[in-house]
């Protein structure tokens, strides 16, 4: 084991080296306000990034994104919003800030996302049993991990319901060739401090056409009618993003490939540096056809093989100075959302009952790599 007790950290943000430039280009101008070129140019550059498919709102976070999306959905008091029950709560805490209610929709085994199958049968279930049809379905693309896009479209396109894609944590990732974010009607990224490329903190609302864009950004800045003085016929939030984060997030996005090369080159390292140890697996792509950004490498610990529990490795890697994390708790088990409807089989309980998150940050070098992977080896009886 190399003798370093230097702190080793989940994932770390890493500068990609112009972000300097576009911030001090924003003080040189006197752009220090909220809006200005680099909004745009943040804007611009995302929307060709995604290969334009989606117009691109930059907003103050990935939650404000959702909130956005959802509301120009007509979500309202007393609805029904499917939610992917595997996630992190900023997926469904948006559905309550409308008044409505979620219903969770557990994983399938292969991506850890929505399970088709469970999509379908809620589905059956409400329109049988509840007096309103659902209106919204957010997937959510874990760990970067695409979801099976395919099958959830087609589902959602046959009961005629909106897709919300939950791409926070799959900025780069791709299903078919086909970004992320670009497979349903609204998707959200976030630009939060430990994502793929940060703003410090940030999101953006990718939006089907114009139209809606205007729309976003008419309610992301206190919804103010086209009058001289100020005026407001509709309820308003204070959602945009400001020129010296979005100046960061520029930088960011100019080397937005070098990370994603990097983190999958981690996920490899620990593959091949843990591919002896029994009962230690990893969240993988299931086929050709998935392209993952590798946010996060995940592995989950089989305790009856390993001999030890994740939550063991973690008090190890605790004491060597390296954080680690459990996978996310589903949000059908949150004590926030105890009395929610599930629809599942419980694939994601066993996963967060027994995965955890490796540091996977772009900035590690491959000696740090090698003694996380020494220590979970060591750990091994
Ligand atoms: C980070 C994250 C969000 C929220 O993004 P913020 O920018 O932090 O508001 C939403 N969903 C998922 C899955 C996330 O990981």
């Amino acid at each position: 084991m190399p003798a370093t007790n230097k702190p080793i950290y989940l994932s770390l943000a890493e500068m990609g080296g112009k972000e300097q430039e576009f911030i001090q280009e924003a003080f040189d101008t006197n752009w220090v306000v909220p809006l200005g070129p680099n909004v745009d140019g943040f804007e611009e550059e995302l929307k060709e990034y995604l290969r334009g498919d989606k117009e691109v709102v930059a907003l103050i976070s990935g939650t404000a994104a959702l909130h956005l999306a959802l509301l120009q959905l007509g979500i309202e008091a007393g609805d029904e919003v499917f939610c992917q029950s595997f996630t992190f709560a900023a997926s469904a805490n948006p559905i309550k800030y409308l008044g409505a209610e979620p219903v969770f929709i557990g994983s399938e085994p292969s991506t850890w996302n929505m399970d088709p199958i469970y999509l379908a049968r809620a589905l059956e279930d409400r329109l049988r049993n509840s007096a309103k049809k659902p209106k919204a379905i957010i997937v959510v693309h874990l760990y970067g991990m695409p979801a099976r896009m395919g099958e959830l479209r087609a589902i959602a396109d046959q009961y005629d319901i909106p897709l919300i894609e939950d791409a926070a944590e799959a900025l780069g990732s791709s299903l078919e060739s086909k970004l992320c974010g670009n497979w349903g009607d609204f998707g959200i990224l976030s630009f939060n401090g430990n994502k793929i490329i940060t703003t410090s903190g940030g999101g953006a609302l990718l939006c089907p056409d114009k139209a809606t864009a205007a729309t976003t950004k008419f309610y992301a800045t206190q919804a103010r009618d086209d009058a001289p003085h100020y005026q407001h016929s509709k309820i308003g939030y204070n959602y945009r993003l400001s020129n010296i984060c979005a100046g960061i997030g520029r930088g960011q996005l100019m080397a937005l490939d070098r990370f994603i090369a990097r983190r999958r080159e981690i996920n490899s390292l620990y593959r091949t540096m843990l591919a002896d140890v029994e009962g230690i697996s990893f969240q993988t792509e299931p086929d050709t056809n998935f392209f993952s950004n590798y946010w996060l490498t995940t592995i989950i610990i089989e305790p009856s093989i390993t001999g030890f529990t994740r939550e063991d490795l973690r008090q190890v890697m605790l004491a060597n100075n390296i954080e680690t994390r459990p996978l996310w708790k589903p949000m059908h088990l949150q004590p926030v959302f105890a009395d929610t409807l599930y629809y599942g089989s419980g694939v994601e309980e066993e996963l967060f009952e027994k995965g955890l998150c490796l540091p996977s940050g772009a900035g590690l070098t491959n000696d740090d790599i090698q003694r996380i992977a020494s220590i979970i080896k060591h750990t091994h009886p």
